[in-house]
């Protein structure tokens, strides 16, 4: 693509400085633009958000959009503060939950000490590290693509990894993040619960006793509002403090006035919530088992996504035949998970596509392996 090739990549516009030349962006998955695509490569929700969010949207569509928004988003603050039991000066808000993790970055992270995140993981925190000059060390699996928290145990300048992990989606107890918590004092722990909601216990509970501890939420996921662009931090005075520090020598009003009346709406609506959460288990526990029945591998997983590889066809290739069924899912060309393909889960009939498609790829393959023979 000229845009990424000419511009991007190679990094040659002579009105650039060295550092911007060097600059890694993150590259999101494609978005079409097409209805028609069964979009599985981006974790989106397939069900719509709550009509009461799409309802508060509307109302909120007046003329005081002529004015700025509250600065730190206050009446949304407080609704997750009451939503999660904790006070209002523990709620950081951003545009999309990218930019309370850039901003955490930059606050946190800024040290003469390795960063510390899994080798697999949300490719977003090395573009951080690149963007704010953090050193970082990745830590190595365990042998089934689980995060290792033992060898954590190491001096660093911070620590960051999802939780469930991404791509892999799995998921780490409440004890095991106890006890990296007890071993690493001296920096900031942050716990990114992109896809907490999917059946994870939250690290919320640790709040109170680990002054180090910062947990982000997005609104992308399990509440079906990426196209919106809102996420929290949620962490102890201290740290919260630092981040409106930042922000505010960023942006003063990442979070428009639609954001904050769409966000409280979706709080507001636990029943939907619950709903479309239970839809997506569900949704993940029959694909997974489909997934099975025609020879792949499926990581166990706690996301709204799955992360698999196929006995006998190769990732890259079942990504572009998808392809050409209209169907995008995700593959990361990257060792040890070049061999798989991660794909979101989607609502019923996007799943049954799917393992249709794939069916036909296979008996594709078969007869023209067949043929050779
Ligand atoms: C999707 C995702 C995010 C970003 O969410 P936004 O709020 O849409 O910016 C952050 N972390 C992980 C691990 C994600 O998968």
């Amino acid at each position: 693509m000229k845009i990424n090739g000419d511009v991007m990549g190679e990094g040659k516009n002579i009105y650039w400085s060295k550092f911007v030349k060097d600059l890694a962006p993150y590259e999101p998955g494609e978005q079409p633009g097409d209805e028609n695509v069964v979009k599985l490569n981006t974790n989106e929700s397939p069900f719509g958000p709550s009509p009461n969010v799409l309802q508060a949207v509307k109302a909120e569509l007046n003329d005081s959009i002529r004015l700025y928004p509250p600065p730190n988003g206050d009446p949304l603050k407080r609704e997750i503060s009451e939503y999660y039991g904790l006070s209002e000066k523990q709620v950081f808000l951003g545009n999309g939950s990218d930019e309370v993790l850039a901003h955490a970055f930059n606050c946190f992270f800024r040290k003469n000490k390795p960063i510390l995140f899994p080798e697999i993981t949300y490719s977003f925190y090395s573009v951080f590290c690149k963007l704010y000059g953090i050193k970082n060390k990745k830590i190595s699996m365990s042998e089934n693509l689980k995060i290792n928290l033992e060898k954590y145990d190491v001096p660093n300048g911070g620590i960051i990894f999802p939780n469930p992990n991404a791509p892999t989606g799995t998921l780490l107890s409440l004890d095991d993040i106890r006890s990296l918590l007890k071993f690493n004092t001296e920096s900031v722990v942050i716990i990114d619960e992109a896809y907490i909601d999917f059946g994870g216990v939250s690290a919320i509970p640790l709040l109170q006793d680990y002054k180090n501890l910062l947990i982000t939420h997005t609104l992308s996921k399990s509440r079906a509002l990426a196209g919106l662009r809102i996420g929290y931090a949620l962490g102890s005075n201290d740290l919260i403090d630092g981040m409106y520090r930042v922000k505010n020598s960023f942006n003063s009003y990442p979070t428009s006035r639609l954001q904050i009346a769409a966000a409280i709406a979706s709080f507001r609506d636990e029943n939907y919530f619950q709903d479309s959460v239970k839809k997506i288990i569900k949704g993940r526990d029959d694909l997974t088992k489909g997934l099975h029945a025609i020879g792949f591998y499926v990581v166990p997983s706690s996301g709204n996504f799955l992360l698999v590889t196929h006995t006998e066809y190769e990732a890259a290739d079942i990504c572009r035949r998808l392809r050409q069924f209209g169907i995008l899912v995700r593959h990361f060309d990257q060792s040890p998970i070049s061999n798989y393909l991660r794909i979101s889960v989607g609502c019923e009939m996007q799943n049954k596509v799917l393992l249709e498609a794939l069916k036909k790829i296979f008996v594709t393959h078969y007869s023209e392996d067949t043929l050779r023979i």
